[in-house]
């Protein structure tokens, strides 16, 4: 079955001719692609009896949960969109469903916000110690790190102090023992 030339979108009244549109299973309309709100990569992986069985969003709309298989997304969105419709329709109660409506979402909100700001402060408070014990344990470790390096830098001035009066001694020792033999040279002759 191809699709009939001659015929006009639903949609948006622009004729089909040669183009790929499906046929409405419920109201028998024939949409194109973009109004059937059907992609050509999804409509070439349709099957005969997919396409057959095809309904548009308004047909889909009027029975939410019998076949919305095709693109249950949609659908779902579709149904969630079309809900408040019947509360602008409804002239006077309009005010107090609205309100109804409103407290009902604050409500929800407060609950969301309730528990996901506890959430928010265990994380945070998890942030919070995590940095102390951070900041504390690296300035622990600066400050054991400051405290040792004072201590070698005292080591090795004492072991240059150390090395220098070593090195005084020998060269006094060595000048002594020239002296001595000197002497002994002296008492020789
Ligand atoms: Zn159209
Ligand atoms: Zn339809």
């Amino acid at each position: 079955m191809l699709p009939l030339t001659n015929k006009y979108c639903s949609g948006c009244r622009a004729p089909i001719r040669n183009k790929e549109c499906l046929n409405c299973s419920e109201c028998t309309n024939t949409y194109d692609l973009d109004c059937g709100n059907v992609s050509i990569k999804r409509f070439q992986l349709m099957t005969p009896t997919h396409k057959l069985g095809w309904k548009c969003d308004e047909c889909r709309c009027k029975q939410p949960k019998s076949d919305n298989t095709n693109t249950p997304a949609r659908a779902e969105g579709l149904s969630a969109r079309a809900a408040p419709a019947p509360f602008a329709e409804s002239g006077g109660s309009n005010v107090t469903q609205r309100t109804k409506q409103k407290s009902d979402s604050s409500k929800n909100a407060a609950f969301v916000t309730e528990d996901s700001l506890r959430l928010i402060l265990s994380e945070m408070i998890k942030t919070e110690i995590q940095s102390a014990v951070q900041e504390s344990v690296s300035q622990s470790i600066k400050n054991c790190i400051t405290t040792e390096f004072e201590r070698i830098k005292k080591d090795l001035a004492m072991i240059k102090e150390l090395k220098e009066s070593v090195e005084f001694f020998s060269s006094e020792y060595d000048r002594m023992g020239t002296q001595l033999k000197a002497t002994e040279e002296h008492v020789k002759n």
